[in-house]
């Protein structure tokens, strides 16, 4: 078969910050652009396929920042407990192809055992997903992680560990055992009983602790942090991203913005416990706390975007009726909904979070030398941000991994 595509579409949003190109042509070779335009600027070349997207955008590849990959079924956190770990794998397996045929084509998964032998296994093609990069457990301080004291050791979305030396040995550990970035809770949060949001957890030496030695190893940082002065600690400490942000105040997002601290939002996650956490089965202090911070959760939102933050999208989708995995483009319709316009909405989901992962340089955007990560959706994103959640095409490096359009076959 021929190694080079031609993909022509009405319209294309390259997430490199101008206008839309219309029409549009991308040319790939092997697994990268080769060009990318207007049909008047680009020769493609002879002999090339050509796949013919008609009326419908161009984008690259989706990216959520957010997401955890550990085959949860439902919305109470003890029942993983007593899921055989192989159903668990196979069920985070199954979503990870919800993703990738949802237009996500790289995630982050910020906290799970299971992530490295997914992000192994879909690396190889042995299964459809999206490019994983992992931070394998995340850094719990003791008395915050969601356990039964029997369970105590085979908790695996956590790890209990405090004090300086301690956590310099566990993000060895992880980094060992695979994790492509760290994770470490700096505050309390809403899907616990026995924390707080409000409530600021690790010293700063601790966070100082985690940060120099990640970053020695290469390891970018994403701190859970909801309180105030916990969303302060590790700015100052010098994480790379806040994850949820719930209580930003001006002082906060000064220094993010001071140090190119990126925000994680994660709208969708805390909307939907306060909405639905009843119904799915949520335990009664979720949804009590997840009520209670929504509202101050959208107005850090809008003061994040008035202090000119860096701002990506996550969901903290984990599989569940309640967070399920091939819906996360909920997020991009709560952004625009909390004042973002839809060009930055898309541009947050695609070349800020490739910035947030460290992977800005191959993917995010549509241009020479990138990798091709493409989708292709009906209609016009820029007026209507829900299209991105049909999603009918999704070429993965170079690869149509997903076509619900008439004679576009997909390529395995
Ligand atoms: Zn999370």
């Amino acid at each position: 078969m021929n190694n080079i595509v031609a993909i022509e579409a009405e319209r294309m949003i390259d997430a490199r910050g101008g206008p839309p190109v219309e029409p549009a042509v991308v040319v790939v070779e092997g697994e990268r652009i080769t060009a990318a335009g207007s049909p008047a600027q680009i020769k493609v070349p002879e002999g090339a396929t050509r796949i013919a997207l008609g009326a419908r955008t161009l984008l690259p590849g989706l990216i959520d920042a957010h997401v955890h990959l550990k085959g949860w079924r439902s919305s109470n956190p003890n029942d993983i407990l007593i899921t055989p770990h192989p159903l668990a794998a196979l069920r985070a397996a199954a979503d990870c192809r919800k993703l990738l045929h949802a237009g996500f084509t790289t995630v982050r998964d910020c906290g799970g055992c299971l992530g490295p032998n997914l992000r192994d296994a879909i690396a190889a093609r042995e299964i459809p997903g999206p490019r994983i990069l992992t931070a394998y457990r995340g850094l719990s301080q003791t008395g915050r992680v969601e356990k039964v004291t029997w369970a105590a050791d085979i908790t695996p979305l956590r790890q209990e560990v405090d004090g300086v030396d301690e956590c310099r040995r566990v993000v060895r550990e992880h980094i060992g055992l695979g994790a492509d970035l760290i994770k470490v809770s700096i505050t309390g949060r809403v899907y616990a009983p026995q924390s707080d949001p409000g409530q600021t957890a690790y010293t700063l030496d601790e966070i100082r602790a985690v940060v120099d030695e990640a970053h020695r190893m290469g390891r970018l940082v994403a701190a859970h942090a909801q309180a105030t002065q916990g969303i302060k600690n590790g700015v100052l400490a010098g994480v790379d991203s806040i994850e949820h942000g719930i209580y930003l105040d001006e002082e906060a997002c000064e220094l993010m913005r001071e140090r190119k601290t990126a925000l994680v939002p994660t709208l969708a996650y805390f909307y939907r416990i306060a909405t639905l956490g009843e119904g799915l089965g949520s335990p009664a202090y979720a949804v009590r706390k997840a009520r209670e911070v929504v509202d101050a959760h959208m107005k850090s939102f809008a003061l994040a975007m008035r202090m000119g933050l860096r701002i990506g999208m996550g969901t903290d989708f984990e599989g569940s009726p309640l967070f399920p995995h091939g819906e996360n483009g909920m997020e991009l319709e709560l952004m625009v909904q909390g004042g973002m316009s839809a060009g930055d909405v898309i541009v947050a989901a695609t070349a800020t979070n490739a910035a947030i992962l460290g992977i800005e340089k191959k993917l995010g955007t549509i241009a020479t030398g990138k990798i091709a990560d493409l989708i292709a959706v009906p209609g016009n994103p820029l007026k209507e941000i829900s299209s991105l959640r049909r999603v009918e095409f999704v070429m993965q490096g170079g690869r149509v991994a997903c076509s619900r359009i008439p004679d576009v076959a997909e390529i395995s």
